[in-house]
């Protein structure tokens, strides 16, 4: 069973500086990282290191093929990754003492997928395949759709949310895995109770993981409504929480564990990321995550 993930691929490139750049100004930094992440991009590597066959499908620039040999060297088949000649898609971050941020992104690549192609690689998509999407692409709607025709099952993380998109595609989507403010942003409440209220009275038919950060994660699909809490630690970094989330219990899913012991694992899995500062390098191996689950 394979996971066509459509998701982004982006270099994250950071400089710590005292303040933000003003205008007019040109500021020297002394410390620069160029981290590789995008949600797409961690989801993989997150589904490659629970022993998930994902497939990422993507684009990036031709001059930056590291990126494939760093995707390789942590188990994501990067066989649908094309190269293009155009640039691949990336942030400049500025990071300032009071560990503020500010952020241009450029999508590049990430927006260059083409309806042939999309339809060229859900046509080698068996029965039993998923196919899993964030919204840091484009296409979208025609890729939910399309899948969905196929009778392909549809996993949707939609970050960062767009809610109208959302909406027209929900009826298309077999699983549903939003945060507590993108659950909140979609059914349009001020509250986590609201949302996880109202979730599943609009869409009964529809399977909903809602992650709440470290008070765990709520699923629904209208006969289930499960809470699994998250572990206790000591959290330094949550960033790609969620992603290492999404990947590990998908996986799990996937290979037949009930859900609730799917999102178990996956809390244990970005409970160990949320330790690590980083985003794809906080992600767990399997064997850590089986480790992690021995202890508590
Ligand atoms: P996102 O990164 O998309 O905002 P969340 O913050 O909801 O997602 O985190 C996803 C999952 O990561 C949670 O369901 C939980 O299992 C785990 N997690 C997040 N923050 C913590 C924390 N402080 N302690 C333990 N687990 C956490």
């Amino acid at each position: 069973m394979t996971i066509y993930n459509f998701g982004s691929i982006n270099l994250d490139h950071l400089y710590q500086l005292d303040h933000f750049v003003r205008p007019g100004e040109t500021m020297a930094s002394d410390s620069y990282q160029c981290l590789l992440g995008g949600k797409g991009a961690n989801q993989s590597v997150a589904l490659a290191q629970a022993g998930g066959g994902v497939k990422h499908v993507g684009a990036i620039h031709s001059v930056d093929t590291m990126i494939l040999t760093q995707l390789e060297e942590l188990k994501v088949d990067v066989s649908l990754i094309e190269t293009l000649d155009t640039p691949t898609g990336h942030a400049i971050i500025q990071l300032t003492k009071a560990a503020e941020n500010s952020i241009i992104l450029y999508p590049g690549a990430n927006h260059c997928l083409s309806k042939v192609r999309v339809d060229e690689i859900l046509s080698a998509a068996q029965q039993g395949d998923w196919v899993l999407l964030q919204n840091e692409t484009n296409l979208v709607d025609y890729i939910i759709e399309s899948a969905h025709s196929k009778g392909l099952k549809v996993a949707f993380n939609p970050a960062p949310m767009d809610a109208e998109l959302t909406k027209a595609v929900l009826p298309f989507v077999h699983l549903l895995i939003v945060n507590e403010v993108e659950a909140m942003d979609l059914v349009g409440v001020d509250t986590i109770d609201a949302a996880a209220q109202l979730l599943p009275e609009r869409y009964p038919e529809l399977a909903v993981l809602m992650t709440l950060g470290q008070d765990g994660v709520r699923y629904f699909d209208g006969e289930e409504n499960l809470h699994v809490p998250a572990f206790r630690v000591d959290a330094v970094d949550t960033t790609a929480a969620g992603d290492t989330f999404i990947g590990y219990t998908l996986s799990a899913i996937l290979s037949g564990t009930p859900i609730a012991e799917a999102m178990r694992r996956g809390c244990a899995a970005s409970a160990i990321c949320v330790t690590r500062l980083g985003a794809m390098a906080a992600i767990p191996s399997q064997h850590e995550v089986e480790q992690f689950l021995l202890e508590n």
